[in-house]
């Protein structure tokens, strides 16, 4: 059950750190774990003491002296069919690991409240796909967490920089280096809307590697061949090079210390321009995501109007320098840059729990990979099967609903197959398989009987796709769900129920009824000028409800009542 009144917390549940935070009388405040810090290490392992299932530090540190007995890194791999970590004698699929994290999220929130907490915003990166947010979702699910959103963490970022309250358009880049992944996103502002316009990055590239090129160094410099340190000896090497990058972040020079633990201590020296140079190869990677995402924009470095920078990575010298080489500009960057998205999710959490209406205003979303179904089309007098047909296109403005409209290929044809899928490629079983599921009851006839498919996708990045016989009327609806980590029946409803506001028109909704009865109204009533000029607010409306965003919407709304009030006035233009 959920309770209304608890708090809505915001949660950043990242590759290498995870943490949750509110927003409180305008301020947004952090939530601390049992060890009292901020960043919980989004590592899960079980104890081989006590055989409990333990997370963050204290799994980190288990980890480091013995890998096989904990995870880290899940979050790559979530949503993916078939992925499982083996912790001892048991194993665990990326959704339970997640789940265990953000389990230790809620439990630190209640805490700090003296209340249960279940309703929460979680972000993920903007290139998720449908499966890596479904299964993000059921991690919140099975940690006794109502998700109520699915934020993306470039768009979180850009509302922890209040870059949604600009007075001016902007085109911006958010830069993400965490742990173990580069993230590059374009974003637009523009009249009140944020808006994901493409996105690029390396999944394999982060803090972590920056970490690894320092102890390299190190080694290389002690003439120690890395092949020599036992597991848990390299475990050691790594958090002490990890301290090391630290300070250089912010020292000249730092000293790593290469003795296992009770050894004579073995140190070599290591300069910020060492390190810089250690780093060159990571950083000349990075190049090639900033290209490809302003590409993607059709872009150039220096059309950027602002730089943001995010992740606990971007507080080295040198990624700052290589922002504001390729940028020209000076990046903004928060003292927190690790506490960013978490603190965007906290605004975004409030704005929902605040205002259902507000939030869609503030935030678009865009689909980041097309969704269609498998057709077959005529080339040439022969007939192509397996052709993908995109019905919401990649990049479209999310929440949408869009249908398009498919014929039967045989005389008598009583049945349909509707395959999905979501991917870039022409042929459809070369993209991504969300499933599929049979019309029937298709009239007999010839051939080209019309079946309407409607695909209907929400900010969390749940797909509804409904197929309706036009002669008919009759229809199916089928909400996707994978593998064996399919959704329960009641939260396929949950699912589907959320989703019946956003596919009903709006033109049912009764203040837009009414507006249009009463502008229908007075064009009778009118002529001339008058009419001309309630005709043209009247087609700008009515375009706007078949095709546009609810702020569109609105706009329209506005103008088409003030020419409305205007002329029962009987004002004079
Ligand atoms: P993610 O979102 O991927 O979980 P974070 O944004 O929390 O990760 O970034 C984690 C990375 O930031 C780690 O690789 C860590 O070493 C690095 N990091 C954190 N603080 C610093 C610092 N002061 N100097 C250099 N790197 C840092
Ligand atoms: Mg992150």
């Amino acid at each position: 059950m959920t309770n209304s009144n608890s708090p809505i917390i915001g949660i950043d549940l990242g590759t290498t750190m995870s943490a949750a935070a509110w927003f409180d009388q305008g301020t947004v405040r952090f939530i601390r774990n049992e060890l009292d810090d901020v960043l919980t290490p989004s590592v899960v392992a079980v104890d081989p003491r006590t055989k409990n299932v333990v997370t963050g530090r204290i799994a980190k540190d288990l980890l480091a002296s013995d890998p096989a007995c904990g995870a880290a890194l899940f979050k790559r791999s979530i949503g993916v069919d078939g992925a499982s970590f083996s912790m001892g004698d048991r194993s665990f699929t990326p959704i339970e690991l997640s789940a265990y994290i953000l389990d230790s999220l809620r439990r630190d929130a209640e805490r700090t409240f003296g209340e249960p907490v279940q309703r929460c915003v979680i972000t993920v990166p903007a290139y998720f796909n449908e499966a890596q947010r479904r299964a993000t979702l059921q991690a919140g699910q099975i940690a006794g967490l109502s998700v109520e959103r699915i934020v993306n963490e470039p768009t979180a970022a850009a509302i922890a920089y209040g870059l949604n309250e600009s007075p001016d358009e902007l085109r911006f880049v958010v830069l993400d280096l965490g742990g173990g992944t580069f993230d590059v996103c374009v974003m637009e502002y523009f009249d009140g809307l944020l808006e994901v316009k493409s996105v690029a990055g390396k999944s394999q590239l982060g803090g972590e590697d920056f970490t690894r090129a320092l102890l390299t160094l190190g080694l290389d410099k002690a003439g120690i061949p890395e092949s020599s340190l036992s597991i848990g000896h390299f475990g050691l090497m790594l958090r002490r090079a990890e301290l090391v990058k630290r300070q250089l972040a912010r020292w000249p020079s730092a000293t790593l210390n290469l003795a296992d633990n009770d050894a004579e201590p073995l140190t070599v020296d290591i300069s910020a321009e060492e390190a810089s140079e250690a780093f060159q190869p990571l950083l000349s990677a990075m190049l090639e995501p900033c290209r490809t995402a302003l590409r993607g924009n059709r872009m150039h470095a220096d059309e950027v109007d602002d730089v943001i920078l995010v992740g606990g990575g971007t507080r080295m010298p040198c990624v700052r320098q290589f922002a504001e080489d390729l940028f020209q500009r000076e990046p903004k960057m928060d003292r927190d840059v690790d506490l960013v998205v978490v603190r965007g999710a906290a605004i975004q959490a409030a704005l929902h729990a605040g205002d259902e209406a507000l939030e869609d205003v503030v935030v678009t979303d865009v689909a980041s990979h097309s969704l269609g179904i498998s057709s077959s089309r005529e080339i040439s007098g022969r007939r192509i099967f397996d052709l993908f047909s995109p019905v919401i296109e990649r990049n479209t403005v999310i929440p949408t609903s869009r249908s398009d409209v498919f014929a039967t290929l045989e005389d008598n044809q009583t049945e349909l197959s509707i395959e999905v899928y979501e991917g870039e490629l022409r042929q459809a079983s070369a993209n991504r398989k969300l499933g599929e599921f049979t019309v029937k009851r298709i009239p007999k006839g010839p051939a080209g009987q019309q079946v309407s498919v409607r695909f209907t996708y929400d900010l969390s990045g749940i797909l509804e796709v409904e197929a309706t016989v036009l002669e008919t009327g009759e229809s199916v609806a089928h909400v996707f769900k994978r593998g064996r980590e399919d959704l329960s029946d009641t939260e396929i409803e949950r699912a589907t129920q959320r989703m019946q506001g956003l596919k009903s028109d709006p033109r049912e909704r009764p203040h837009y009824r009414d507006l249009l009865t009463r502008a229908h109204l007075l064009y009778q009533d009118s002529t001339g000028e008058h009419r001309a000029r309630i005709s043209y607010y009247l087609d700008q409306f009515e375009s706007a409800l078949s095709t546009s965003t609810p702020k569109t919407i609105e706009a329209a709304f506005n103008q088409l009542s003030e020419v409305c009030q205007r002329l029962d006035g009987g004002e004079r233009w």
